[in-house]
Order: structure tokens, then C-alpha cells, then sequence
């Protein structure tokens, strides 16, 4: 089959990293017999240097008309690039968080997952970390509190801020459903994490989400207030699968959960629509401080290559041959800099690709 990537390289490591997941993909498509078709666009830094602008109209129009999107990273050193010398609609972020509204992209997928082999990294009690965890952070991306109307008054002298958090039943469908058919496609537990002890939205929340659970029969659906769920991750990371939420929840719950993987050049990400389109990056930023010297570790960015095939193209052959290679090159004690432990093998980012490459 044939497909149409848009690949934004980006700004700092995101060429060297895009790179990377690109070599992997086409060995993938050699294998497995597909026709991988990359049109190189550019978002970012990478942009404001060419256009004056960090996202151009024609840069979203081909975006959209592609079948996904990989992106490296985009951004500069925050002090001492001149691109944050620039108005805010100006600077490198607008240009993704542009790009995120025109894709309405409103499901945020960030698998957290513990390597037998990397586990000296993780912080948590040895007997806990020995548990091993995978888990799928499913945040929504585009509601909620973040969105909701706010204003700060002044009220007989005292200043008041109000923020409203709202959240309507079609938004939380649309989230649910992603959230369960994503469950389908691992081990087929849906964790809703929401407060509804005390919110109103959060009610409504639990009762869409037992609503759309009706059609997913397979899937074993439990409920989790967010405290508790927060808890939870440092305490038994093991239980969970699919960890269903709102924005503001799921924006620190995935941290949390990321942190505790314990290596940041390893975490993928992808952000989805109601079609099969997706946006897949790593968790990680642009790293300017070690840009252009072969240290950066591609591993996020090739398993946001392998959430590409599996949720946007359902090959999820191929995605399994991605994750099984970089599982491999792990085992067999290779690591880049920012992973890398006594008794390993330290590699660059050139070689972190072709080792991965060579064993799909
Ligand atoms: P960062 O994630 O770029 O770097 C934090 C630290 O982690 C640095 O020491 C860096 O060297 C290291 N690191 C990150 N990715 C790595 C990798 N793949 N391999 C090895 N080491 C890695 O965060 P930052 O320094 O706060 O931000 C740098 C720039 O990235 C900023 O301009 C920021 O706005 C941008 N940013 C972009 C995105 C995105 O494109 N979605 C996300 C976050 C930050």
C-alpha cells in the first residue's frame, strides 16, 4: 500500500531524530511491502528563517492532505535565539499549537512504558519498577479547563479569578471512543480517571464514557478519581492499560506517568482527529544543547513512527516489528548517551537507527 507522510524535521535534534525514524520506515515498507511517501514541510524555526512565519498556509494545507504527520521537534534555546525575540504568534510553538487546532486533533496518546533493561532508571522502589508497566496516557486535548471561559475581576476591592471548566457530551464521546478503540488494539483495559466525587463535568464524564463502554463488550472498564489515580501510577504502575481523561488531568497524569519511565528520549506521542489522521513527535523538545553532534536518542521518534503505523495505517504487523527491533538493540546492551548505564554500549544517533533498522 501506499501512504503520504508530511514530515516536519523541525528545529535543534529533529532532523538528526526524523532522520532516523525515516531509515526505519523504509525498511519497513522493503519488508513488508508498502510505499512509505515523505513530503519534507517545514513548521518552527525551521520555518521562520525561510517564511518569517512559523507555520504557513500552505504548510497546513499539505499537512492535511496527507495521511499523517511525523515531526521531529521544533523550537530554539529560549534565551539566545533570536526566534523568542519575536511577537508570541511569531515564535517556533505557534506554529504547532496552529497546527494542532486546523487538524482539530483532540485525543492525545502518550504511551509510558518501562524496559526490562532500562529499569535502573526508573525512580520508583526496585520491588516496583521489577513489575515492569505499559500504559497509554489518552488525554483530551482540546476542552475542559484549558479552553473554558476565564476572567480575573475586582470585587469591593479584592481580586477574583474565574476559570470555567466545561466539557459537552459529543466531546466526551469522541475522546471515549478513541479511548476504547485504542484499548482494542492492547490489553483491553479502559481506566476513566475524573473527580467525580465534586464535579459536575466529571459526572457527566463518567456517565458518557459507561455510555460508549456498552459497545466495547471486551474492554474492562473501571473508573478512578484523579488523586487516587495519581497515586496509583508511583505506587502500582503495573495495573494500568489505557488511562482515559480530561485535559488538565491528563496533562499532569502524563507527565507523572513519563517521569517514572525515567528516560526522556524514549517517550513517543501522537495526537489524533475523529478520522485515522494522526500528528506523531516524541515527548521531547527540540534539545538545542546537543543539536548537530550525533547524542540524541531517535527511540522516541521511531516509536511515534510505530504509533503512526498502528493507529493511523492498522499495520500493526509493522508497528509490532519496530517495537520488537528497538526492544532488541536494548537488550543486546546498546544505548545512546542520555540512557546509557555501566557495562553498555554507547552509540550516536546514526548508529541508534541502523541498529534498529538492520533488526526489522
Ligand atoms: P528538551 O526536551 O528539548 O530537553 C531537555 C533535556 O533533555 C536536555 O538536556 C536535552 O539534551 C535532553 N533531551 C531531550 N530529548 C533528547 C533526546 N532525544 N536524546 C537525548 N537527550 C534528549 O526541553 P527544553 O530544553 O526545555 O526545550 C528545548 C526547546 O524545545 C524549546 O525551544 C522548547 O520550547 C522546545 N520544545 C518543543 C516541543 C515540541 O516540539 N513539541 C516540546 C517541548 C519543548
Amino acid at each position: 500500500m501506499q501512504f503520504q507522510i508530511a514530515s516536519i524535521k523541525g528545529d535543534g535534534i529533529g532532523p538528526e531524530i526524523v532522520g532516523e525514524a525515516q531509515k526505519v520506515l523504509k525498511k519497513v515498507g522493503e519488508k513488508f511491502h508498502h510505499d512509505f511517501q515523505f513530503t519534507e514541510i517545514l513548521m518552527g524555526g525551521a520555518s521562520i528563517d525561510v517564511y518569517g512565519m512559523p507555520l504557513t498556509d500552505e504548510t497546513i494545507e499539505t499537512a492535511k492532505h496527507s495521511d499523517a504527520v511525523l515531526m521531529g521537534s521544533i523550537g530554539g534555546d529560549t534565551t539566545t535565539s533570536p526566534w523568542y525575540q519575536l511577537e508570541p504568534k511569531l515564535r517556533p510553538e505557534a506554529g504547532l499549537l496552529r497546527l494542532r487546532k486546523e487538524l482539530n486533533l483532540f485525543a492525545n496518546l502518550r504511551p509510558a512504558v518501562l524496559y526490562e533493561v532500562l529499569a535502573d532508571a526508573c525512580p520508583l522502589k526496585k520491588e516496583i519498577a521489577e513489575q515492569g508497566f505499559d500504559m497509554m496516557i489518552m488525554r483530551e486535548l482540546t476542552g475542559g479547563l484549558y479552553f473554558g471561559e476565564r476572567r480575573t475581576i475586582e470585587e469591593n476591592g479584592i481580586k477574583k479569578a474565574i476559570d470555567t471548566l466545561t466539557y459537552d457530551e459529543n466531546e466526551i464521546r469522541r475522546i471515549a471512543v478513541k479511548g476504547f478503540e485504542i484499548a482494542m488494539k492492547r490489553k483491553k483495559k479502559v481506566t476513566s480517571v475524573d473527580k467525580a466525587n465534586v464535579l459536575d463535568s466529571s459526572r457527566l464524564w463518567r456517565s458518557v464514557v459507561a455510555d460508549v463502554a456498552k459497545d466495547y463488550p471486551e474492554v474492562q472498564l473501571e473508573n478512578m478519581l484523579v488523586d487516587n489515580c495519581a497515586m496509583q501510577l508511583v505506587k502500582d504502575p503495573s495495573q494500568f492499560d489505557v488511562i482515559l481523561t480530561e485535559n488538565m488531568f491528563g496533562d499532569i497524569l502524563s507527565d507523572e506517568a513519563s517521569m517514572v519511565t525515567g528516560s526522556i528520549g524514549m517517550l513517543a506521542s501522537a495526537s489524533l482527529n475523529d478520522t485515522k489522521f494522526g500528528l506523531y513527535e516524541p515527548s521531547h523538545g527540540s534539545a538545542p544543547d546537543i543539536a548537530g553532534k550525533n547524542l540524541a536518542n531517535p527511540i522516541a521518534t521511531i516509536l511515534s513512527a510505530a504509533m503512526m503505523l498502528r493507529y493511523s495505517f492498522d499495520l500493526d504487523q509493522e508497528a509490532d516489528a519496530i517495537e520488537k527491533a528497538v526492544k532488541d538493540v536494548l537488550d543486546e546492551g546498546f544505548r545512546t548517551g542520555d540512557i546509557m548505564s555501566e557495562g553498555s554500549k554507547q552509540v550516536g544517533t546514526k548508529e541508534m537507527g541502523s541498529l534498529i533498522t538492520e533488526r526489522i
